[in-house]
Order: structure tokens, then C-alpha cells, then sequence
């Protein structure tokens, strides 16, 4: 059969050139569709650069009804909307995203936080909470549930916290068990005795080397008037949780009293004291000493290891000065310089005050309260 080969030597350079035609006229639509809607963005962004928020949300507006199919350009503008504090405008733009039906999965859920987050920083708890649930099982699920907990924390709603505590440790996040006996605690506060005692026992187990559990199921004990289980609860305590002795030694001195335990209370508050010398615990073995001359002794004691203000106010309050009428206002201008150094200071903010927290009122860290004073800091 005849070929002819002048075909093939003319139609590869003609298809080659149509192929190269084609093409040119693609990228020149592209490039002409490009350059009508990135204008407005880049003006934006040029905007952004230049801490021009108002004209850069303008211009991204502007750039967004243009091109109404730009998720990027929605995402930024809802971002910026939200950290100029326009959370309801966030808010629209954010649902006016997971409205559309082009939204792939990832983007799906990337809007949803990022309207979790609008109504987060709007205060608008509960639709936060809402926004956040959906993101359970999803990319996002590790920035939702740890929002999820300071949300249930901060509505003190204990029994969710709990729940998402679990979730957060099952996925090896952190170690949740002090957290959640404090969960346990917070809710044996408002509960039934019978049931208060269930709660602290569970908080017990969740986490048994902790203070708190221990410390308040004795204080549940003793107001059922039962001294004995307050005491030998305590003394649990301070075996478990050493470093929380300061905290113990008042309340454990009181059950001592009261189920005539002082002998044993004396002995661990002296080992205590002797391992690391801490004004809480000097207080609780003056209470308990029966010599007052001995008891005052401790102060001395004291003042030989530790320069302290306090310990040196509360031994000059016993002691017979020369110009006795003049001893009430000595007396009480040290009480008062004292007084700031007999405080808890919260190790994380700073946060200064009178009583021992769990949970810092300032910052809302948990366990960030040092068993120790301010002077002994
Ligand atoms: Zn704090």
C-alpha cells in the first residue's frame, strides 16, 4: 500500500502549532480573569499590611463580591472581622461559607471552628458550644475539645468537663487525672452528703497522691461528727500528699484534738517540719503543744532557720516587753506588715490572696496555688 509521508511531515508541526494556539489562549482567559478579581485582594492585603483594617475590609469585600466562590478570601475577612470585634459580621460570613454547597470536608470544618470562635470571643457560650460539638471526630478535634473544657469550666458545668477531660486523655493529650478529681470535688460541694462522700471517694481514685479529695471528705467526716474518720482520713493525706502538708497540718490538728490523737498528729507534723520547715505546720505544733513556754519555743526554733517576719510577730505577741503599754501598737503595726506575706500567690499569674485556691481565680489555672506562703516562697 502507498503512504504518503508528506502527511505526517505536515500535520505534526500543524497539530504542534494548533496545540501551542490553544493553550496560549487559555492562560491569556486565565490570566484576564485573574487579574479582575485579585486586584481588589491584593489592595487588600496592601492594606492589611499597612494596620488598615477598615479600607482592608473594604477592599476585601469588594474583592469577595466579585468572586462570591473564594473561600480564602472569605476565611480572611471573617478572621479580621472577628479581631476587630465585629463578631455578628464574622459570624455572617463564617455561615454564609458553610452554607455553600461547594465547600469541601476540610474547609467544612475549618469554617465551623471558625465560628466556634466568633461566638467564643463573642461571649455567645452556648453557640460556641454548639459550633464545637460538630468538630468532635474531625481534624479540628484537638483545638475544639480543650475550648470545649474551659467552656463546661467556666459554666462549672462539672460533669461535661468530665466527659471532655476523658476524651482529651484517651487521645494522650496530657494526664487528666487531677483535673477530673477536681471536677469530683466541685460537685461533692453542692451534693447530698451521702452522695458528696461517693464523689470525693471516686476523686480519691482518679487521683490519690492529691490533697484536695482527702481534705474535704475529712471535712465532710467532721461535720458528721465523726473525729475518728476525719483523722485517720488526714493523716492519709499528709502520707500521700507530702508537699500539701502545710495545707493539712490546721485541719489535721483540729481532728487530733477532737479524737484525741495529738500524740501521732505531733509526730508527723514534726517530721513534716523537720524535712522542710514550713510556717503552717510550726502553727500546728504550737497549737498542739501543751507547755505554752515550749510552744513559743518553736518560734525561736524557727527564727534560728528562717529569718521570718511572721514567726518573729507571733513570738513577740507572748512575750512580756519592758514598756508594756506600748507593746498593742507594736504588736499591731507588725501584724499588719505581716499580713501581704501571709498570703498564697498563684504561681502562674501572680494572683495574690488570704485563702489557699485550687483553681486561680486570676488566670483559672488549676493546682497553680503553692501549699506555702508568700514569705516562704
Ligand atoms: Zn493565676
Amino acid at each position: 500500500m502507498d503512504f504518503d509521508l508528506s502527511w505526517v511531515l505536515w500535520g505534526l508541526p500543524i497539530a504542534f502549532v494548533l496545540g501551542w494556539l490553544a493553550s496560549r489562549l487559555d492562560l491569556r482567559q486565565l490570566r484576564i480573569e485573574n487579574r479582575q478579581a485579585p486586584k481588589a485582594y491584593f489592595r487588600g492585603l496592601n492594606f492589611l499590611l499597612n494596620e488598615q483594617q477598615d479600607q482592608a475590609i473594604d477592599a476585601f469585600i469588594e474583592a469577595v463580591q466579585k468572586d462570591p466562590d473564594t473561600s480564602e478570601l472569605h476565611f480572611a475577612l471573617g478572621n479580621l472581622f472577628r479581631r476587630r470585634g465585629e463578631y455578628e459580621r464574622a459570624v455572617r460570613v463564617h455561615e454564609h461559607l458553610l452554607s455553600r454547597g461547594d465547600l469541601s470536608r476540610a474547609d467544612r470544618h475549618r469554617a465551623q471552628y471558625a465560628l466556634a470562635l466568633d461566638f467564643l470571643k463573642a461571649g455567645l457560650l452556648d453557640r460556641a458550644e454548639e459550633a464545637l460539638r460538630k468538630l468532635e471526630g474531625t481534624a479540628y478535634e484537638g483545638q475544639a475539645l480543650p475550648a470545649l473544657l474551659a467552656i463546661y469550666e467556666r459554666t462549672r458545668d462539672w460533669a461535661q468537663a468530665s466527659e471532655v477531660a476523658q476524651k482529651l486523655e484517651a487521645s494522650g493529650q496530657a494526664d487528666f487525672s487531677g483535673r477530673k478529681a477536681h471536677y469530683l470535688c466541685e460537685q461533692a460541694i453542692n451534693a447530698a452528703p451521702a452522695d458528696a462522700e461517693k464523689l470525693l471517694r471516686q476523686a480519691m481514685k482518679a487521683a490519690p497522691d492529691t490533697a484536695r479529695p482527702r481534705l474535704e471528705l475529712a471535712a465532710l467526716q467532721r461535720r458528721a461528727g465523726d473525729s475518728t474518720a476525719a483523722y485517720k482520713t488526714l493523716s492519709r493525706a499528709a502520707q500521700r500528699a507530702p508537699a500539701a502538708i502545710p495545707l493539712i497540718a490546721k485541719p489535721l490538728v483540729e481532728a487530733a484534738v477532737a479524737a484525741g490523737q495529738q500524740p501521732e498528729a505531733l509526730e508527723i507534723l514534726h517530721t513534716s517540719y523537720e524535712l522542710s520547715p514550713s510556717l503552717d505546720v510550726l502553727e500546728a505544733i504550737v497549737a498542739l503543744e501543751r507547755e505554752p513556754a515550749e510552744a513559743r519555743e518553736w518560734y525561736v526554733k524557727h527564727l534560728k532557720r528562717e529569718p521570718s517576719l511572721v514567726a518573729a510577730t507571733r513570738w513577740l505577741a507572748g512575750e512580756k516587753l519592758e514598756h508594756e503599754q506600748f507593746h498593742p501598737h507594736v504588736q499591731k503595726a507588725l501584724e499588719h506588715a505581716v499580713k501581704p506575706l501571709t498570703r498564697y500567690r498563684c504561681a502562674a499569674c501572680g494572683f495574690e490572696a488570704k485563702q489557699h485556691f485550687w483553681q486561680c481565680p486570676g488566670c483559672q489555672a488549676w493546682d497553680s496555688y503553692p501549699a506555702r506562703r508568700v514569705e516562704e516562697l
